[in-house]
């Protein structure tokens, strides 16, 4: 199925979309995705949300301005967090009547096929009572999702797991661009991508924000993932969530990975 036939789509937004460089939360960016993602459910679409943001909300509500390096504390921040994070997120989606559910993952739940059979039972279950499900790693047991892992996978995985027709992952750039647009000027965004190459991971460098722990490398892996499960992908800005409107109804955005039928 084409992006634009796409009928449930799970749609990925980090941490340097929905808080600020000091890390507390943006509340405008919480309230047009609530805005958008609930019309878009309206219009007849199933949307499964994975959100970043807990570490970071959690450090700003404790007053601390650094990301700790002792992974206890980032644990402790992610439990802080998502409490905060959840608490926003039913209040933004309650103004449209928009029924949310927090789902906490973790690799091991993946990996065990009785507990993979139960989440999917779950997905299924939330979309047809129409319900919006919101899913983070789990942190606080997670700990290699603090120290390696990151929700550009989690979100693929997800996609995977739920059956998704397409996965859009929003972030700090409009896309994949043939080279470092921070500094070289004349980058230019490559629109399509029908393989993901190993020279192209090479080519997208390495880690994201300071606040996140993902990039453009673990955007790559995530949608080489999703579009080998048959699964189309677009990495896209979440400056505008309008936008969202723009890549489903097949007008250019972002960077466009195109699924192995
Ligand atoms: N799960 C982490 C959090 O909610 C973020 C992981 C990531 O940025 O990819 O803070």
């Amino acid at each position: 199925m084409s992006i634009v036939g796409a009928r449930r789509i799970v749609v990925k937004v980090g941490t340097s979309t929905l808080t600020y460089e000091n890390g507390k939360p943006n509340f405008r960016a919480f309230e047009s995705l609530a805005r958008v993602l609930s019309d878009l459910k309206n219009s007849g679409k199933e949307i499964i949300l994975v959100s970043s943001g807990a570490i970071s909300v959690g450090l700003s509500s404790m007053g601390l301005q650094e990301r700790p390096k002792e992974v206890r504390f980032k644990q402790a921040a992610s439990a802080v967090g998502q409490c905060e994070l959840m608490f926003t997120y039913d209040k933004v989606f309650s103004e449209y009547s928009q029924a949310v559910a927090q789902i906490l993952l973790t690799r091991d739940t993946i990996k065990n096929p009785e507990r993979t059979e139960n989440v999917r039972n779950t997905f299924s279950a939330l979309l047809e009572l129409g319900v919006i499900p919101i899913v983070n790693e789990n942190d606080s047991v997670a700990v290699e999702e603090i120290v390696f892992g990151d929700n550009d996978s989690l979100s693929a995985i997800v996609a995977i797991l739920a059956g998704a027709d397409a996965l859009l992952i929003l972030t700090d750039i409009d896309g994949l661009y043939d080279s470092d647009p921070s500094c070289n000027p004349d980058a230019k965004r490559i629109p399509r991508v029908d393989q993901i190459t190993g020279e192209l991971m090479s080519a997208a460098g390495g880690a994201g924000s300071s606040r996140g722990t993902g990039g453009m490398h673990t955007k790559l892996e995530a949608a080489k993932l999703s579009t080998e499960a048959g699964i189309d992908t677009v990495v896209m800005s979440g400056k505008d969530m309008h936008a969202l409107y723009d890549v489903l109804d097949g007008k250019p955005v972002g960077t466009l990975f195109t699924a192995r039928r």
